[in-house]
């Protein structure tokens, strides 16, 4: 069998891959294994030489990278390029700092000695998504490769190209052969590669209904999971926020690869007497976001990255304009070839509708009236996702209150959008996954905390 790529950007065909079949896709894993037996015993700083060439090749060559996400799922060229400086940045700091996060530790027990010693566990299977096409799988390759693990990777199928890429990196980095494969594998092959025993874990970003298949098949064959899927990510805008500001952020965030990310802000519930002004703002900084070609340095929205996308998240307007809510912006297919949506404002967003209760993931922005504060933060939590969350207040420490103690999801911010960073973990509760990646707590998801102890 073989996938079609095509450029969300014109609706054309730019290329075929072959698909693997599974007997080779298990043989894939089976290299893998073989050569881990080996890479389990590498020095951390063999390994950090290795990543540090391909951070090297990660930045030098960021333009062609760039330009290749563009190509497959409409990425703007610019924010492709940043994505892949983002990525030489993750590898770097892996580099620098797995030796140190995975370093035994000493236990006083009755024993003479007793430690904790964190030792690799083979080859993990990856499945990504397209939206972050590089960094998505350099969160997960640069410390589980340092810490000396396996990976193969199955990537979404609309960007084989980015898949290959990232094999071809880690090659010239240095790392052995098979050490890092990309499958060209369809979903439909993924619980024949999860069922080959020399898998020992998976981890998973997409689709809450791709995690949950995906961890029925790896729970009952006892493989550990992280999951990182979904989320509708709540910004709360409380009465004394600084509403310029604030209005901006929220723009951005939404608005962040075409409105396509995990932790882009997703429903503004704004407090009564703000909420005026702050359509206003909103409906004023989002008509300046220019909409066009993503090769093209002044646009800000490029593509959606498949037009049954593009179709799915407009009939979730368009219910919800249905179901009462009113459109102040947008909410027009554009007459033009591509994948193509406007930067879209709704408000008067209400239980029940697809822009309240659903993940609007395009450039879709849904405003939600709240009494004050606590019915702000009731309406925050009001969802089945759990991924981000930020507060926008002039007093940092009822942000902080709020923050640490009263929202419902694995990061929230305060008068600040939530993003990644490889220093902090990065995770959801809820629907949104489980599992952290990234920081100290990403590199230890995929090693064997073992105990040791002498008598
Ligand atoms: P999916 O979740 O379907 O795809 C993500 C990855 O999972 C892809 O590699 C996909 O492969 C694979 N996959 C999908 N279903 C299964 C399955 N049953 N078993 C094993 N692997 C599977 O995302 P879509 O591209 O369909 O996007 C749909 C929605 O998912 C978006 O609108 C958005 O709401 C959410 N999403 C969330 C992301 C996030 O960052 N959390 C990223 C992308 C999407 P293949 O491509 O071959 O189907």
């Amino acid at each position: 069998m073989s996938t079609e790529v095509i450029n969300p950007a014109t609706g054309k065909k730019i290329r075929n891959y072959e698909e693997l079949s599974v007997d080779d896709a298990s043989k894939a894993v089976d290299k893998a294994h073989e050569v881990w037996v080996q890479w389990r015993n590498t020095t951390f700083k063999e390994r950090a030489g290795y990543m540090l060439n391909a951070a090297r090749i990660l930045k030098e060559e960021k333009a062609k990278w760039g330009r290749l996400m563009t190509e497959e799922m409409g990425k703007v060229t610019k924010s492709g390029i940043a994505e892949a400086e983002k990525c030489a940045w993750v590898c770097e700091y892996y580099a620098q700092n797995a030796e140190k996060f995975l370093q035994s530790e000493k236990i006083e027990t009755d024993a003479s000695k007793s430690f904790v010693s964190y030792q690799p566990i083979g080859v993990v299977l990856a499945i990504m998504p397209w939206n972050f096409p590089f960094w998505q799988v350099m969160r997960f390759a640069a410390p589980a490769l340092m810490a000396g693990n396996a990976g193969v990777l199955k990537h979404a199928s609309n960007v084989p190209g980015c898949g290959k890429a990232i094999e071809e990196i880690f090659q010239r980095a240095g790392f052995p052969e098979h050490l890092f494969t990309t499958l060209l594998i369809g979903s439909d092959k993924v619980n024949d590669i999860i069922s080959h025993e020399k898998i020992r874990a998976v981890t998973l970003t997409g689709s809450t209904p791709a995690g949950k298949a995906v961890a029925a098949r790896a729970g009952e064959l006892l493989k550990k999971t992280v999951l990182e899927l979904g989320g509708s990510d709540p910004y709360v805008v409380l009465e004394d926020a600084d509403l310029e500001p604030t209005v901006e952020t929220c723009v951005t965030s939404r608005l962040i690869n075409t409105g396509q990310s995990c932790i882009a802000a997703k429903r503004f519930i704004v407090v009564k007497s703000l909420k005026a002004e702050f359509e206003k703002l909103m409906v004023e900084k989002m008509k300046e976001k220019v909409l066009g070609d993503p090769s093209d340095d002044e646009t800000d929205l490029g593509p959606m990255a498949r037009e049954d996308l593009r179709d799915d998240l407009h009939q979730q307007v368009q219910q919800s304009i249905k179901a009462g809510a009113k459109c102040l912006l947008g909410g027009k297919v554009p007459d033009r070839s591509g994948a193509y949506y406007p930067a879209t404002v709704l408000t008067n967003v209400k239980p029940g509708m697809p822009a309240y209760g659903e993940e609007l993931f395009g450039p879709v922005a849904s405003i939600i009236e709240a009494d004050d504060e606590q019915d702000a933060i009731r309406i925050a939590n009001d969802t089945s996702f759990g991924l981000g969350a930020a507060v926008f207040t002039r007093d940092e420490q009822k942000g902080e209150w709020i923050a640490e103690k009263d929202l419902e999801a694995g990061g929230c911010f305060v008068n600040s959008f939530v993003k990644s960073d490889p220093r902090l973990p990065f995770g959801g509760i809820k629907e949104s996954g489980y599992g952290r990646e990234l920081g100290v707590f990403g590199i230890r998801e995929f090693v064997n905390i073992k105990t040791v102890y002498i008598k």
